[in-house]
């Protein structure tokens, strides 16, 4: 296991706690040194995985009850994100519309954590491991997008996978893992085995992240004030590291005046809160379903 430490960047191994984790990692391990050649300490890691797969199912609970939601409030502290006209700032508007959002939540009888409930600066590492400590059945991180030009507007959301679905989802993800710090975001590009693993992990929730970012895009799209620039995928880092279906929401560009000139409202704070309220219920709903247990509400 030595090896496998090594490769791995300490923010990384910090950020993945749970046991059914650290199988899957481990597997994936012999597997690259079992493709590598030496075959048999491939086989031999693989015997080790087993019962730690069998731990891991456990603890994960995969038959719970849909309870708990991580919200993530982009940026914070130091990091303070797009600078929009009007003196918005990026790090302040997503922790109000997060804020928003978390007392819709907790009014349904949810269980909300915020990854930042005020102005500080949170690492993305500290970020993934605080949502995955919870527990969390679902992670919403909410942002705000800037471009050079004027122009652009509208609202989007994400879902993580290792290749941008257009050079526009790249740059935006690329914008956002820069609170990683240049070395640990060098590390990350530039790690094949951190790759695999957070294929592995996208893959895994793929599905219901999909399916989150699908019903959150179009309540979004319903509230009508901005207009819908549809659900794109890119390779988020605060994304890759959750163990739970996870979305990325850009609620508008910080850098278009009639975008901003909505997002100053409360008006419209409370209906972008109100409509991932309702995607969330809407999830909820096939979360359960999925999983035999009958809605609450
Ligand atoms: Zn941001």
């Amino acid at each position: 296991m030595q090896l496998q430490n090594q490769r791995r960047p300490a923010w990384w191994l910090d950020a993945r706690r749970r046991g059914a984790f650290e199988a899957r990692a481990i597997a994936a391990f012999g597997l690259v040194l079992g493709l590598g050649g030496g075959l048999a300490v491939g086989l031999g890691m693989a015997l080790v995985v087993l019962p730690m797969t069998a731990a891991g199912a456990g603890a994960s609970g995969s038959a719970n009850r849909f309870d708990a939601i991580i919200i993530d409030a982009g940026h914070g502290g130091k990091d303070e994100g797009a600078k929009g006209r009007g003196g918005l700032v990026e790090k302040d508007l997503v922790l109000d519309v997060s804020k928003r959002l978390a007392r819709r939540l907790r009014k349904r009888g949810l269980e909300v954590h915020l990854t930042r409930s005020d102005d500080t600066f949170v690492p993305l590492e500290e970020r993934t491991s605080r949502a995955n400590d919870a527990r969390g059945d679902l992670f919403i991180s909410i942002h705000a997008n800037a471009s050079h030009s004027d122009q652009p507007r509208g609202i989007e959301t994400y879902f993580v996978s290792l290749e941008a679905s257009d050079a526009g989802a790249r740059r935006i993800a690329e914008i956002e893992n820069q609170a990683l710090g240049q070395s640990g975001a060098a590390a990350v590009a530039a790690d094949p085995f951190v790759a695999l693993l957070g294929d592995m992990i996208a893959t895994d929730h793929m599905d219901d992240s999909s399916a989150f970012a699908k019903l959150a895009q179009a309540e979004l799209r319903d509230v009508g004030k901005v207009p819908s620039r549809g659900v794109k995928q890119a390779p988020f880092v605060v994304l890759m590291g959750v163990q739970m279906p996870a979305a990325l929401i850009e609620i508008g560009f910080m850098s278009n005046s009639r975008d901003v000139g909505e997002l100053l409202t409360d008006a419209y704070r409370d209906q972008i809160s109100g409509a991932l309220a309702r995607a969330v219920f809407a999830f909820q709903k096939r979360y359960d379903a999925r999983r035999g247990i009958a809605a609450s509400h």
